[in-house]
Formats: structure tokens, C-alpha cells, sequence
């Protein structure tokens, strides 16, 4: 076949923890079998890009991050049959092979198949050398090539820029409720940290019914965008008692549902003292590499209590992206209003730093014309 095999892209990339982003002309490989490539809209910034950019978390250095993607298809690989070229899509860190024991229970994030890019990343840099594809995705470039698992088409009414939200934060927060913790009507639902993960997650109480949805973030500037979202209460941990704030909104019951979207550890020692009995204490944001809390084990049991992990919301993406698109196009989810500033390729660090701060609910990295509001 007469095409190239790699084709130039800027982007994004980490040289080391703590130094600045350097953007850089890399190449990016053409499709093989299996795979897709999507030039990116908009890409927004999790925190698990600044757990590896701070070094929270050990990864290979040079890297390119970014796993919250839209974008169109601009060539596919053979084999590939769920988009064509032009298709818009989101696309996301969760690669399935659709063959091992997991895939097969429909555990997708626990995939143990192996699939080439786990294996070689599909960037260089000028010298030719090997450029980490960070979460499975490298966004912060003009284009991803990623396994054809990893991409849902979006239909056209949808604005790209919405649509990357889909990628990783809303799927895992709403993602958190429906599927790791399967909350119900009426439930007693408590949210700590109110980003885009968390909002997410009072989003998913509020959608499965849950009467008493208290947001609890120690900044007070989150507390109106968790009230517009979907909570019932909010609570600051640094001046408020979220026991007695909690009390107070129940008539004195505990949580029976406490998801903990923050990576701080002292969340999560504080959280345990919200669960009801039989209630769970449901762990989405991830801490750094080692970090511990303790619990009273008896207490546990006694009361019949249990700790869930919620990696990426135990999301399946074919299931659970078309089911939050409807939500979106009901009107049911909000996304617009989570986008809280977008900026270009090259102010990167800026855009990190807005995340660092907490000031912001999502932050967008956007190429060509995918700004909200934008149809592209
Ligand atoms: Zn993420
Ligand atoms: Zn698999």
C-alpha cells in the first residue's frame, strides 16, 4: 500500500518531573491493524496528568500526556469496523482486546490482553528516539493514534469539546455511581472533591435519585458549581464538621454511599466516619504510589461496611459513553458548564496550573475550532 508510515504532529512533551512542557515536532505512526487515527479537537487535563507531571507517580520520561480526547478520524488500521474516516469521536484510556477473562466478564478496565501499542508507543521525537504514549492516549498533540477500542462515535448535534469530557472524568465520576456503586433511589450519597470527577459523581447520584447528595470541598467557589450539578448540601472540611454537616441534612443518618474523588489521604481517613452501616466507602480518586490509611477492621465488619475501588467507574465505553450522550442530549447531564476555561497547545503549563490550584472544574486544551459553543 502507498502511504507514509508516520506523519509529523506537535505536541506536548514532558521531559521530567517538575520541568516545563516542551513543545516539540514529533512523528506519529500510521494505523496498523487494530488501530485509529484521530486528529484531536480537545483534550481536557485530569489530575492524573499531574500526578505523573509532579511525580506522584513513577512513568518513562519523555512522555506526552493527555487522555481525555475528541477529535475526527483521520485514518483507520484493517479490522477496524466501529468508525470510518471522518467519524467524530471520544476516545479514552481503556483498551480492551475483547479476548482475555475480563474482557470476556465484561471487565473492561481489568483487560490482561496484549495489544501493540502496550507495548511500542507510536511517537518519536526529532531524533528519532521513543516518545511515551502517557495513559494509552498522548492527547496534548494535533493527533492520537490509539487501539479502535478506545475510540465511541459521538453523533454530529454533539460539540466536540463536550464530548472529550466523556473521555475519562465525567465516565469515571458518573461511572463511579452507576456501576461500582449501583446507587439507588433515595439514597444518602456524599461526594469528597468537586472537580470534574466529583462532579461528575454527584451528577450520577442525582441521576439514579438519590435524596441526599452532600458535596464536600474545601473550596467554597466549588460549592455553587455542586449545587448546580446536583447536591443537596455542601460542607468546607476546613471550617465545617462534615460528620455534623452531614447529620444535619440527614436528620442524623449516615452516608450510604461516601465516593472519595480527591488523591488526598487525609480524605479518605475522614470519609470512613461518614459510612452507614452497611454502607461503602467508594475510592475514585487515586493517591500517589504508597500512600496508606487505616481503618479499624472489626469496626468494618461489624457494621458490614465495604471499600470499593472505582478504577475509570468500572466503565464499559461501548455501553456507557452512548448511555451518557443520551443523558447529555436529554438534557439531563450537564457538560457545558464543567468546562471552566480552554486554552491552546502552547499555554500547557498555565492550564496545568489552573488544575494545580483547584480553580478550575475542567480545563480544555483545543485545537482548531473545538471552543465551547463551537460545532466543529
Ligand atoms: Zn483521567
Ligand atoms: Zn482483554
Amino acid at each position: 500500500m502507498d502511504r507514509p508510515d508516520s506523519h509529523q504532529i506537535q505536541a506536548a512533551v514532558h521531559r521530567a518531573v517538575g520541568e516545563p512542557t516542551s513543545i516539540e515536532n514529533l512523528t506519529i505512526s500510521s494505523a496498523g491493524p487494530g488501530e485509529v487515527r484521530v486528529a484531536v479537537s480537545a483534550c481536557a487535563i485530569c489530575h492524573s496528568d499531574l500526578m505523573y507531571v509532579d511525580g506522584g507517580w513513577a512513568t518513562d520520561f519523555p512522555l506526552v500526556l493527555g487522555h481525555e480526547v475528541s477529535g475526527c478520524v483521520v485514518e483507520i488500521g484493517e479490522n477496524v469496523s466501529n468508525v470510518t474516516v471522518g467519524t467524530p469521536v471520544v476516545v479514552s484510556l481503556i483498551r480492551t482486546c475483547g479476548q482475555c477473562r475480563p474482557c470476556l466478564k465484561g471487565q473492561d478496565v481489568a483487560c490482561e490482553g496484549e495489544i501493540p501499542l502496550d507495548v511500542k508507543s507510536p511517537l518519536k521525537d526529532k531524533d528519532g528516539l521513543a516518545v511515551s504514549q502517557g495513559l494509552n492516549t498522548s492527547g496534548f498533540a494535533e493527533q492520537v493514534l490509539v487501539h479502535h477500542s478506545q475510540v465511541v462515535e459521538i453523533p454530529e448535534e454533539m460539540p466536540l469539546s463536550v464530548a472529550s469530557l466523556l473521555g475519562c472524568g465525567v465516565l469515571t465520576g458518573v461511572g463511579a455511581t452507576r456501576n461500582t456503586a449501583e446507587v439507588g433511589e433515595g439514597d444518602i450519597v456524599v461526594v469528597i472533591g468537586c472537580g470534574g470527577v466529583g462532579i461528575g459523581a454527584i451528577q450520577g447520584a442525582r441521576l439514579a435519585g438519590a435524596e441526599i447528595i452532600l458535596a464536600v470541598d474545601p473550596e467554597d467557589h466549588k460549592h455553587g458549581a455542586a449545587m448546580d450539578m446536583g447536591a443537596t448540601h455542601t460542607a468546607n472540611p476546613k471550617t465545617d464538621d462534615v460528620v455534623e454537616a452531614l447529620n444535619e441534612a440527614t436528620g442524623g443518618r449516615l452516608a450510604d454511599h461516601v465516593f472519595v474523588a480527591t488523591s488526598s489521604v487525609t480524605a479518605l481517613s475522614e470519609a470512613i466516619e461518614l459510612v452507614s452501616t452497611m454502607g461503602a466507602l467508594v475510592l475514585v480518586g487515586m493517591p500517589a504510589d504508597g500512600a496508606t490509611f487505616t481503618i479499624d477492621p472489626g469496626l468494618l465488619a461489624a457494621q458490614n461496611q465495604r471499600i470499593l475501588g472505582s478504577k475509570m467507574g468500572t466503565a464499559r465505553l461501548s455501553i456507557d459513553v452512548p448511555a451518557l450522550i443520551d443523558d447529555y442530549l436529554t438534557g439531563e447531564l450537564s457538560l457545558d458548564s464543567m468546562i471552566s476555561s480552554t486554552h491552546p497547545l502552547e499555554d500547557i503549563d498555565k492550564a496545568f496550573e489552573e488544575v494545580r490550584t483547584g480553580q478550575v472544574l475542567r480545563t480544555l486544551i483545543v485545537f482548531n475550532d473545538a471552543s465551547p459553543g463551537g460545532n466543529p
